[in-house]
């Protein structure tokens, strides 16, 4: 067998390595922003019901428009919405490549404002798209006024937002979502994968009269559906016209199709430990500030911990100790899922010994 580096691949792709966080089989896994509650058992069999039913039909390819999913989808956002302004994909981050393949490309310039979600860069790199990313204002907050000052100046023809933000957590008013639209003329997307955490207003309200905007969301964090994989956006209808030119013929399989529906026919009961969940992250957030650490104020189901003199001998010892959390590699900190009540009773207290 050759090795990579004997092969003709991409120039601006040889050396790197795969994206991913470490996949570790520990009792407390904390390091993904899962929602770590799992299936109700109820939601399951429905789940499984729909999937039988698709089963039968699998000699045959899937509505390439999956037209009763997005019909789903828009229900569930309301706002008005409908299934011509709804589009879906395996997960969101497919959904952001999608997006960066119709808008983005070398003629293109993307901007965002870091640290924020680190496969921006990656897919803006697939999709051979320049991408910059600038500076936050301190406490990694965006003011209208920030926002629009940089893009003004930037001239961006993308920039994504993600709020709340991963990984620091914080999230953004509806008023520096607008004054970022107004500041340029190009797309502008605006990232919800934690919306359903969020204090904040979701920007769907902000849709109507904004051609250019575009709202991401997933299945994977509060809707306990990361394995499923769905994600989907909301936005003019011809910005999903657009994804229609780029998505491979049969994107979303039957399979998914069938289990994403009877998820959102479930929405409630998914979605039922999100309350759970915000009370575990503000425990994590008071404890670790109680252990002379500091938690940036978060409006996602993770907190980012910072003061730690040696951040990866910390998320090595919690290892050892069966608690999975992420080094997200900024100086000095640690990002913390919340998972359930028992999880972070475990994690609080091996952190508590590991800093004493
Ligand atoms: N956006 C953000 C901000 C995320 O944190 C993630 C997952 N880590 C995604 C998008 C992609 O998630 P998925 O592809 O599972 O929808």
């Amino acid at each position: 067998m050759s090795s990579l580096e004997d092969l003709p691949i991409r120039s601006d792709l040889r050396g790197l390595k795969p994206y991913g966080a470490p996949q570790l089989d520990v009792p407390v896994q904390l390091n993904v922003n899962e929602n770590t509650f799992g299936i109700p058992e109820n939601v399951a069999i429905s789940i499984v019901e729909k999937v039988a039913q698709a089963t039968l039909g699998l000699n045959r390819y899937p509505d390439r428009e999956f037209v009763s999913l997005r019909s789903a989808l828009a229900g569930f956002l309301g706002h008005g919405l409908v299934p011509e302004q709804i589009w879906a994909a395996n997960g969101s981050n497919e959904i952001l490549q999608q997006f960066f393949t119709a808008f983005g490309g070398p003629e293109r310039k993307a901007l965002s404002f870091g640290p924020t979600y680190s496969m921006y860069p990656n897919i803006a790199r697939g999709t051979l798209t320049p991408y910059t990313e600038l500076e936050r204002e301190s406490d990694f907050d965006l003011s209208p006024e920030y926002l629009a000052s940089e893009i003004s100046q930037a001239k961006p023809d993308i920039v994504i937002l993600c709020t709340p933000n991963n990984p620091t957590g914080g999230s953004m008013t509806l008023e520096a979502i607008a004054a970022a639209y107004d500041a340029f003329d190009g797309m502008l997307v605006v990232d919800e994968a934690y919306q359903e955490f969020s204090s904040q207003p979701t920007a769907l309200s902000l849709l109507p009269g904004r051609e250019r905007l575009v709202i991401s969301r997933t299945m994977s964090k509060a809707f306990a559906f990361a394995g499923a994989r769905l994600g989907y956006l909301a936005a003019d209808a011809a910005v999903v016209d657009a994804m229609r030119i780029v998505r491979l013929p049969y994107h979303l399989s039957a399979l998914t199709q069938a289990a994403a529906l009877a998820a959102i026919e479930h929405a409630e009961d998914l979605l039922a430990n999100v309350e759970q969940i915000k009370i575990q992250r503000d425990r994590i957030s008071k404890a670790v500030s109680d252990f002379g650490l500091k938690a940036y104020a978060s409006d996602a189901n993770f907190v980012l911990v910072s003061g730690f003199s040696d951040p990866e001998q910390i998320f090595e010892k919690l290892l050892e100790r069966g608690v999975l959390i992420r080094n997200v590699g900024i100086p000095g900190t640690l990002r913390i899922t919340a998972g359930t009540e028992a999880e972070t009773t475990k994690l609080l207290a091996e952190l508590s010994l590991l800093l004493d």
